[in-house]
């Protein structure tokens, strides 16, 4: 709960992106560590809390740390997100699907949404590309976008980077400590 004495930060992540490359999957395995292939995409907000615990520099001890993710919750249907959705928020996550490379074109336009909209520059911003499960799975070869090129735009954009899949949980706690020690390492 929010009176509880042992949770030092709360940290509020927005995830943005194109429609189905599984924002709402990957905020649900988080929070639920469930993952379910007919997720009915729902209009309004949505958010989950999560506690995690992130490793702070210098010493790397680990404190809890409330990640409050938002979830655009379908609005990106209509190609963008209510503006109210970012404004303030520490930590932008753009996901792109590694295997729909329109997705990851995409990411540059929701880059500049978020910028318009954010109101501070000192935003921590990630790129995570998910369905890895689908990209690896053995003769099937899917995959549209390589590690490399997720890799270089991020370093274009001063990104985090992170390949996740929201099906076998590989990548996803790791990319939001990640993103969270980041936004604790800013202030
Ligand atoms: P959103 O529109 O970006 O929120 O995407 P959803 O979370 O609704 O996911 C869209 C579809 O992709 C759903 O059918 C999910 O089950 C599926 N999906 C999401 N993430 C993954 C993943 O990592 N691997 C696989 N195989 N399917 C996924």
């Amino acid at each position: 709960s929010g009176m509880d004495p042992d949770i030092a930060y709360t940290v509020r992540v927005v995830v943005i992106g194109d429609p189905s490359v599984g924002k709402s999957s990957v905020v649900r395995r988080l929070a639920t560590g469930m993952f379910s292939e007919n997720h009915i995409a729902t209009i309004g907000a949505e958010f989950h809390n999560v506690v995690l615990e992130v490793p702070i520099p210098p010493e790397n001890a680990p404190v809890a740390v409330r990640v409050q993710l938002w979830d655009t919750a379908g609005q990106e249907r209509y190609r963008s997100v209510a503006p109210a959705y970012y404004r303030g928020a520490p930590a932008v996550i753009v996901m792109y699907n590694v295997c729909a490379k329109s997705s990851f074109t995409a990411v540059a336009s929701w880059l500049s949404e978020a910028a318009a909209h954010l109101g501070h520059d000192g935003a921590v911003f990630a790129l995570m590309g998910n369905k890895i499960d689908l990209a690896d799975a053995s003769g099937v070869g899917l995959r549209e976008v390589s590690r490399d090129d997720g890799e270089a735009l991020a370093a274009a954009h001063g990104m985090l980077f992170a390949e996740t899949s929201a099906k076998t949980g590989a990548g996803v706690a790791d990319a939001y400590v990640a993103v969270a020690a980041a936004v604790l390492a800013d202030e």
